[in-house]
């Protein structure tokens, strides 16, 4: 562990204590058999924390006489003053896999309490430990803290019994100075400071009651006192009630017109041998047990007064040279208290930094930054409970304008408005908060219930009145709902706000509902998106081949090549399910890069065999369209020779060539200089104008398939078709006819003059093995009975 100054000083207070490796005795081992037997449990311990290892001064039904400080239970308890509880250490996450809980001596219950060594430093413990998980009630507690005392008075008094006799007083009073420095440096909380310096008091004056107060006032009303430290009467009935109220009202005097509060007023000290008959008495609380003598001791800072101690029931009574005697002490607390109280100034000053950080100073509500953190702890709960969480994004209608048209204070005094009617609509534990400009967001816990967003709008529709204006607003709301929506907080609230932009479409003044489903649509493309980029890395993309046969020549004029996906876990895929996800990304041209150079990879093959088929390959249009393309087909093509680069066929859909005309235009040209044709897919889907039509550099013209397959039993289509099989005959351009599914078709194609043929009347789409084969055996009279193969 890393050790800090003050584990430094409290390692060597222990030291100076000796206490460490002596020899069990009577005195502790009594305590802890009082502790064990008391609470019935199995061990009880007086520990002490070493530098590294907590060693047991005493130990009840413990075997072992030290364990690691990293194990120590005790280590968590001389974090605090007060004691330490741990009902069930199996299912507490600092322990549940603790050695000592999950082996010997099986840990399930502990309760420890801070013991101090005279000068303060918390030394080590008190503690119970049960195997089984137990309850402590107050009493216990009590007990355990009476325990513990007996314990720190028995190392006072062998550390006192080991000094000089002499100065006890002195000795004391600088102990005691010392002990309140230390306990107020390394205690969490100032009361235990009071508290320490309270009894210390008590102890050094022989008094029976006391207290600390710290002097405060409001401007220019007189001084109250607010109690440190007081001796707790409430051990009887009757004065239970009277402290428990002064605890209630955080410790504050402030009727001190009596004898208790004189020296505030005066700034003296003020002595009393017998109050009863004391005429500076003054009303007295009722209900404190009697009070004989009295000293009140105002403490100073500089000439501020900043504390009052009183101390009554001495037996002796007090005397001036009493309150001189303390004057060190006396100093020690007015500083505690100046320290505590620039302490609080500086909290304070944190607090409304951060309050500025946190909230929106206009409305007072949460800010953007606040909402996040709530938000998320929201989600915490709503998942451990299993509930819902609704987020209404709100957006003011016109606000705007009311802003321009009115200023910004009628534009403020709306705002201020509209966040208080909306709270005041929503139940407490919901949030609303203001993101910014005229944008709020509710939270809201488990409901998801169409009334209560209406109610939410018509809570913005309610008329505002300022000065003498009256302004009327709606808002318009997107919501979306946790965990139908399973999104972290922040995409949430951009759900929530994109339905709250399709509400001001829908016409303001409504609420839409986020819509899952194409959310949903879009997950999945993210996800597909990332796939693809592995499956281009992984090879798992494959070409496969439909034959183009020619109806002119009765042979084989080539293939189209489409692509598949060899899916890890879906199988075979075909393009429709992802190459339109893919399309504007990166991964477009990748896809189109592999399946140009697949292309020409295969023609090369065919020329070296001997076939004279052509290949058609199928172009993205934002790779067709994209700057990269005439890069990427120049090197694909590389320097393969004129016949090669004749046969292959780009084919761009006809909307893509209606897209971006010039651009089109250029790159049909580049295709033509770098020798590649051209088709028109999809052709007579686009409408392109005859005049278009006329500029468009494309050799070859692919009548859409939905127009061939039923253009016989469809009058339109096949007037379509007709019309398209004209058009491109009169500017000299090859037709080919797709998605021919039967011999009739066919015959109806060759009638009005098309070219080419393909579907899968001859074919579907093959593995290139399979389509080499098919081409091996293809003739004319069995063109449509090779499926077989
Ligand atoms: P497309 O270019 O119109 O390709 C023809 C599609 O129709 C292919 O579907 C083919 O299998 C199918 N088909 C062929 N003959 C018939 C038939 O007689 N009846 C019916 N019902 N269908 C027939 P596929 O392979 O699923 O491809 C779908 C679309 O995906 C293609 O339409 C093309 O636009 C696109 N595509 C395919 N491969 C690629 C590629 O490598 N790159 C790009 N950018 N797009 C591709
Ligand atoms: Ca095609
Ligand atoms: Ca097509």
């Amino acid at each position: 562990m890393a050790t800090t100054n003050i584990e430094k000083r409290r390692l060597a207070a222990l030291d100076r204590l000796g206490i460490l490796d002596t020899p069990p005795e009577e005195r502790f081992e009594r305590l802890t058999r009082i502790a064990r037997q008391y609470y019935d449990v199995k061990i009880a311990l007086f520990t002490v924390l070493d530098n590294e290892r907590q060693w047991f001064k005493s130990r009840q039904g413990m075997d072992t006489p030290e364990t690691p400080r990293s194990v120590a239970f005790c280590d968590y308890a001389i974090q605090q003053d007060k004691v330490f509880l741990v009902s069930d250490a199996a299912v507490d996450p600092r322990f549940s896999s603790n050695p000592l809980v999950t082996g010997e001596p099986f840990i399930r219950f502990y309760a420890g309490m801070p013991v101090r060594e005279p000068s303060g430093f918390k030394i080590g413990t008190l503690c119970i430990i049960d195997d089984k998980p137990r309850q402590f009630n107050e009493i216990d507690l009590n007990v355990l803290r009476s325990l513990a005392s007996i314990i720190e008075d028995e190392l006072e008094r062998s550390y006192l019994a080991a000094t000089d006799h002499d100065y006890v007083h002195v000795s004391h009073l600088s102990r005691a100075i010392h002990r309140a420095q230390n306990v107020f440096l390394t205690s969490d909380n100032d009361r235990a400071a009071f508290e320490q310096m309270l009894s210390d008091l008590l102890a050094l004056t022989g008094s029976q009651f006391g207290f600390i107060g710290e002097v405060l006032r409001h401007e220019d009303q007189p001084p109250y006192l607010k109690i440190g430290a007081i001796t707790n009467i409430a051990w009887s009935p009757e004065t239970q009630a009277m402290y428990q109220e002064v605890e209630r009202r955080g410790l504050i005097f402030d009727r001190l017109d009596n004898i208790l509060g004189l020296p505030m007023l005066t700034g003296e000290v003020i002595i009393s041998s017998d109050i009863a008959s004391d005429p500076r008495r003054g009303s007295l609380p009722g209900g404190h047990p009697p009070i004989s003598t009295y000293i009140g001791i105002p403490v100073f800072s500089g000439d501020k007064q900043i504390g009052l101690i009183g101390l009554a029931n001495r037996l002796d009574g007090y005397s001036t040279r009493l309150a001189e005697e303390l004057e060190p002490l006396l100093q020690t607390v007015g500083n505690l208290i100046e320290r505590k109280r620039l302490y609080q100034e500086k909290h304070e000053h944190q607090k409304s930094l951060e309050q500025a950080a946190n909230f929106d100073a206009l409305t007072g509500l949460p800010n953007r930054r606040r909402l996040t953190a709530l938000f998320e702890q929201e989600l915490f709960e709503a998942n451990q409970r299993r509930g819902l969480v609704s987020v209404c994004f709100i957006d003011l209608d016109g606000f705007k304008e009311i802003n321009d048209k009115h200023g910004h204070s009628v534009g403020d005094a709306v705002l201020k408005s509209i966040a208080q009617n909306l709270l005041s609509c929503v139940r407490s534990h919901d949030i609303v908060a203001r993101l910014g400009g005229d944008e709020f967001v509710a939270i809201l816990r488990d409901v998801d219930d169409a009334r209560v967003y209406a109610r939410l709008l018509e809570a913005i529709r309610q008329p505002i009145s300022y000065r003498h204006y009256i302004i009327n607003i709606s808002g318009s709301m997107g919501v979306t709902v946790y965990p139908d929506d399973d999104s972290d907080a922040d995409l949430l609230l951009r759900h929530a706000d994109q339905a709250m932009y399709a509400a001001k479409e829908a016409g303001r003044n409504t609420y839409t509902l986020f819509d899952l489903d194409s959310h949903f649509s879009r997950k999945e493309r993210v996800r597909i998106i990332e796939q693809v980029g592995d499956a281009i890395r992984l090879g798992e993309l494959e070409l496969y081949y439909q034959p183009k046969v020619s109806f002119t020549r009765h042979c084989l004029e080539g293939f189209e090549a489409l692509i598949r996906w060899n899916h890890p876990r879906e199988g075979l895929v075909s393009p429709g399910y992802f190459l339109d996800h893919i399309e504007y990304t990166e991964h477009a041209r990748s896809v189109g890069n592999f399946v140009l150079c697949e292309a020409v990879a295969r023609l090369q093959e065919f020329s070296q065999n001997q076939l004279p088929y052509t290949l058609s390959v199928n172009l993205s249009p934002s790779h067709f369209l994209g700057p990269d393309f005439r890069n990427d087909l120049a090197s694909v093509l590389g320097n393969c020779p004129r016949d090669i680069r004749s046969r292959l066929i780009l084919e761009v859909l006809e909307t893509t060539a209606l897209d971006d005309t010039h651009r089109v235009m250029e790159n049909l040209q580049a295709c033509r200089d770098l020798g590649v044709d051209v088709s028109l897919d999809d052709f007579g889907t686009g409408y392109s104008s005859l005049d278009l039509f006329r500029r468009l550099q494309a050799q070859e013209i692919k009548i859409d398939q939905s127009f061939v397959m039923d253009m016989l039993e469809n009058a339109d289509n096949n007037m379509i078709v007709s019309a398209i099989i004209s058009l491109s005959r009169s500017f000299g351009r090859r037709l080919v006819a797709e998605g021919i599914e039967s011999a009739a078709v066919e015959a109806k194609l060759i009638e009005l003059g098309c070219d080419l043929g393909q579907g899968f009347f001859y074919s579907r789409p093959m593995p290139l093995d399979k389509a080499m084969k098919w081409a091996g055996s293809f003739s004319w009279d069995n063109r449509s009975r090779l499926a077989e193969l």
